[in-house]
C-alpha cells in the first residue's frame, strides 16, 4: 500500500466540490494539485468586482441540511468567510413545482424553494466567492488551465492536457468537478461507466447586474420568483449594509430557467432590456436611472435532474466525477459530493 505522501491526485475545478475534495485529500497527507480554467476561485460561487463594490452574480445564499455542511458553515462564519443573511423577502407566485411540469417528482430547485422558510441563510463574506476560503490550503492551485484531455499513462496513472499544449502529471488519480456536460466531454472517451452523466440535466441562467443611481424604491431586498421571467432579484450588498442604502444601488436579477432557455442565444443588450422591463413590471415602480449594467450567461447554472448518487467513478476508482449535479442544485450538494469523491479516492488508493 503506498504512503499518502507518495500519492499524487489532480482535481479539475476550484468550485466548492473541487476545493472540498482537495482539502479533504490534503488533510490526509496526499499531494493534491488543483487545475482551474478561470482566473478566480469559487466557480458558481461567483462575485464580480466593480468600481463601487461586488456583485454576487452566481449563487445568492447557502443553506445547510446536512450536519457536516452545517459544521462547515459554522467554521466559515468563525473564519469570517460567511455571514448570516436575512433579507426582507418577497415571495412571488411563479415558483416551480416540478421538474417535468406534470406535478410529479419535485425538481431540486423546486424542493429548494419549498424548504426556504425553515432554513438559515448564509452568504460568503465579504462576498460570495470568499465562502471557499476555509478550504484553500497550501496545495497548489493552477489557475487559467482549461483541461481538455485525461490520458491514461500507465494502468494506474494519468496525464492531463490543457488547451495551451501544457501537460501535467503523472497523477495516480483524477477528480473532475466541472458541471455535468463539461465533465462528460472529458470522461466519455475514458470509460462507458461515465455514460450516466449524460442523463443529468442542468438549466441555464441569465444574470443581470444593474447598479441604479438611486435606491430602487421597493420595500424588499430580495424577490423570489416574482414573475415567469425572473426567478430571483436581490440587492447585492453585504448584510451589514442592509440598513444603509448605498448608491449606486446594486441589484442582481436571475432569469428563470424557462426564460433563460428560450433566450439562451440572445445578445446581452436584449437580455438586459427584457429583464429590466420585467423588474419594472413586478415592482410597479419607475426604475431609477442606471449607473451601469452588465449581463452574464450561465450555460450550466442549476441542476434540474441530478445523477442521484454522490459521485461516479471509473478506471478502477482512480477517475471520479463529482459536483453539485451528482446530488442536487445547491452549494451543499457540491460540498457533499466533493467530500464523497475524496473519501472514495482515499479508499481506492490507500485501502
Ligand atoms: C445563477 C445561479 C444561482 C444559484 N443560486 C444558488 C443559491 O442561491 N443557493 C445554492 O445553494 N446554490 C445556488 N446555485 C448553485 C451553486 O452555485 C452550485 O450548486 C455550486 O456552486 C456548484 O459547485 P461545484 O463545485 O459543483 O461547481 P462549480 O462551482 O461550477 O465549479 C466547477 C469549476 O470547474 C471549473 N472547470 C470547468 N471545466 C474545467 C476544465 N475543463 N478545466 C479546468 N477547470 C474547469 C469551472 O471554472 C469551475 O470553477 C446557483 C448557481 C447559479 C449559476
Amino acid at each position: 500500500m503506498p504512503r499518502t505522501s507518495n500519492v499524487n491526485i489532480a482535481v479539475i475545478g476550484a468550485g466548492m466540490a473541487g476545493l472540498k475534495a482537495a482539502s479533504t485529500l490534503h488533510r490526509t497527507g496526499i499531494n493534491v494539485t488543483v487545475l482551474e480554467k478561470s482566473r478566480g476561485l469559487g466557480g458558481r460561487l461567483a462575485s464580480r468586482r466593480t468600481e463601487f463594490g461586488h456583485f454576487n452574480h452566481g449563487a445568492q445564499y447557502v443553506t445547510a441540511r446536512h450536519p457536516g455542511f452545517n459544521a462547515f458553515l459554522q467554521e466559515a462564519t468563525e473564519f469570517n468567510a460567511a455571514q448570516n443573511w436575512s433579507p426582507n423577502l418577497h415571495r412571488g407566485t411563479s415558483a416551480p413545482t416540478s421538474s417535468s411540469g406534470t406535478g410529479a417528482a419535485l425538481s431540486p430547485i423546486a424542493r429548494h424553494v419549498g424548504n426556504l422558510a425553515e432554513e438559515a441563510w448564509y452568504q460568503g463574506a465579504p462576498q460570495m466567492n470568499k465562502l471557499i476560503r476555509p478550504l484553500v490550503d497550501s496545495f497548489p492551485i493552477q489557475k487559467q488551465h482549461r483541461i481538455i484531455g485525461i490520458e491514461p499513462a500507465t494502468a494506474q496513472s494519468f496525464m492531463l492536457h490543457d488547451d495551451l499544449d501544457g501537460s501535467y502529471g503523472p497523477f495516480d488519480g483524477v477528480i473532475v468537478t466541472a458541471p455535468a456536460p463539461q465533465a462528460a466531454e472529458l470522461l466519455r472517451p475514458l470509460a462507458p461507466r461515465f455514460g450516466p452523466i449524460d442523463e443529468v440535466i442542468m438549466a441555464p441562467c441569465w444574470a443581470v447586474m444593474a447598479a441604479f443611481e438611486k435606491p430602487l424604491p421597493t420595500g424588499f431586498d430580495a424577490m423570489l420568483y416574482p414573475s415567469s421571467e425572473i426567478s430571483w432579484a436581490a440587492r447585492s450588498t453585504q448584510s451589514n449594509d442592509m440598513f444603509h442604502r448605498r448608491t449606486p444601488d446594486p441589484w442582481v436579477l436571475h432569469a428563470s430557467p424557462e426564460w433563460s432557455r428560450a433566450h439562451l442565444e440572445d445578445d446581452k443588450e436584449r437580455v438586459i432590456e427584457k429583464l429590466l422591463a420585467a423588474l419594472r413590471d413586478v415592482s410597479s415602480v419607475k426604475l431609477p436611472e442606471l449607473h451601469s449594467v452588465q449581463a452574464h450567461r450561465w450555460r450550466y447554472a442549476r441542476t434540474e435532474v441530478p445523477l442521484g448518487k454522490s459521485q461516479l467513478n471509473g478506471m478502477n476508482g482512480r477517475v471520479i466525477a463529482a459536483g453539485d449535479w451528482c446530488l442536487g442544485a445547491r452549494v451543499e450538494s457540491a460540498w457533499r459530493s466533493g467530500q464523497s469523491a475524496a473519501h472514495t479516492m482515499i479508499e481506492t488508493l490507500l485501502g
